[in-house]
């Protein structure tokens, strides 16, 4: 179906120096309630096609008595249709010895390409790209890429620095989409050459920083010339993977760099913050986003915390009802960037908190905290799990050598500062932080681990 017309049109700003701030003006503002009857269309009309298509969804359906035909409301499809996880796609696969967990016809010659989940919570799971097409057009995987970039600055013809540190999927397609060319360093060994050429080529935007690259970044800043804090201030950078702590975004600020959050949204597409800096946007055309409490799958309000589960309604890999593991809160209103889609702010992963006395907690609520006390200030902690409900928040906490007050007025710092921001009694155990730093490298400690 086509889009409907869009009634207002928000102002150009920033990127839109260069031909219009929106890649796709239409799908990208239209109103609230507009985007609302697009989307739920497209998901009812979507369902038969998906269903066709995806071994997976009739194999999963199959197991729950759903056909495509019993669907015919919005009602319907909360009630009727399964949810599906990264289990689901490891049982089908494992079943069926089919590769790519019934995501497609199975292994065939036309698989153009395949990518890979990150393997983050268990072993990675493959996903198809069936052909070209399914990487190159507009409604594809590539498309909310494309409208990052283009939000960002990217315009026909410019570079794009890819630093990363994993290649799981054909991410070179993403800038050529809006005719942009990818120009690839090393995340590991070649940030020096990416200072050099980066100066140089001028790409009008950077993918993917890591916080450790941050740290890097400003060593390196430190021993070049002016010309590099100038390249540094004046280009975007796109951030994902691991949440940034405090200190990253402060050293980040010092640099003057700009930061744009983004993640992944089930797989299906990514969610990427606009220049507003307030929110990762989700491509509602393509992706049907719910927001439902982990527990007991009930509608969660937006400000609320709530596990993102989303249903491809566009070209992408076709999931339905698929549980992505990962909390956010959501913003259905507009953003001030024009856009009405909704905007997502990651939280961390379901299976990452704990829950006290009946409040979810996340490792991110703990190290703010930790962090805002100068003795902890590294952030070495880890949450001590013991059953599925815990009466208070026990945690181990790493302090630096330099503290000069004792450790009782730390635990007491550090006490307060927990109860007043999470609401739940706290129980510390002050450790030395050479023994949490034995656990692993400080960005692999397991922040939760088994009393
Ligand atoms: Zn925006």
């Amino acid at each position: 179906m086509t889009a409907p017309p869009v009634a207002e049109t928000a102002p150009l700003v920033g990127a839109g120096a260069r031909g219009g701030r929106y890649l796709d003006p239409v799908l990208e503002t239209m109103s609230r309630d507009q985007l609302d009857a697009y989307r739920t269309s497209r998901l009812l009309n979507s369902l038969q096609g998906t269903y066709e298509r995806s071994p997976l969804i009739r194999w999963a359906w199959g197991k729950s008595g759903v056909r495509p035909e019993d669907i015919k409301t919005l009602a319907d499809f909360e009630t009727s249709v399964p949810f599906i996880n990264k289990d689901s796609l490891r049982e089908y696969r494992d079943e069926r010895g089919d590769a790519y967990s019934g995501l497609g016809a199975g292994p065939s010659p036309s698989v153009w390409g395949a990518q890979s989940t990150s393997g983050t919570t268990s072993d990675p799971t493959l996903l198809p790209f069936f052909d070209r097409h399914s990487v190159e057009t507009p409604g594809s995987y590539t498309e909310s890429f494309a409208r990052a970039y283009w939000e960002l600055g990217v315009r026909p013809g410019d570079f794009v620095a890819m630093t990363l540190f994993t290649f799981r999927g054909p991410v070179w397609a993403n800038p050529q989409r809006i005719g942009a060319t990818p120009v690839f360093f090393n995340h590991g060994s070649e940030l020096g050459r990416l200072l050099d050429i980066g100066q140089r080529l001028r790409p009008s935007c950077l993918f993917l920083l890591s916080q450790a690259m941050i740290f890097e970044l400003a060593e390196m800043a430190e021993a070049k010339d002016a010309g590099v804090r100038e390249w540094l201030a004046s280009t975007p950078f796109i951030y994902g993977g691991e949440p940034l702590g405090a200190r990253a975004a402060f050293i980040a600020g010092e640099l003057g760099m700009k930061l744009y959050q983004h993640t992944a949204v089930g797989d299906i597409a990514v969610a990427t913050e606009c220049l507003e800096q307030n929110g990762c946007h989700i491509p509602e055309d393509q992706v049907f986003l719910e927001h439902l409490a982990p527990e007991s799958s009930a509608r969660v309000a937006g400000g609320e915390v709530g596990e993102m589960v989303v249903t491809s309604i566009g070209d992408g890999i076709p999931l339905v009802r698929y549980r992505s593991d990962d909390l956010v809160r959501v913003g259905w209103d507009s953003c001030g960037c024009g856009r009405s889609h909704a905007r997502i702010w990651p939280v961390g992963r379901v299976t990452d908190g704990v829950v006290v006395k009946a409040v979810r907690v996340m490792p991110a609520d703990v190290w703010r905290c930790v962090e805002s006390v100068p003795e902890t200030r590294n952030g070495l902690f880890q949450i001590i799990a013991s059953g599925k409900s815990m009466e208070s928040l026990r945690l181990r906490v790493g302090k630096g050598d330099a503290s000069t007050r004792s450790s009782d007025d730390i635990v007491s710092a550090l006490t307060g500062s927990l109860e007043a921001a999470i609401g739940v009694p706290v129980e510390i155990d002050l450790v030395s932080e050479e023994s949490l730093l034995r656990l692993g490298p400080p960005h692999k400690i397991p922040r939760i681990v088994k009393a």
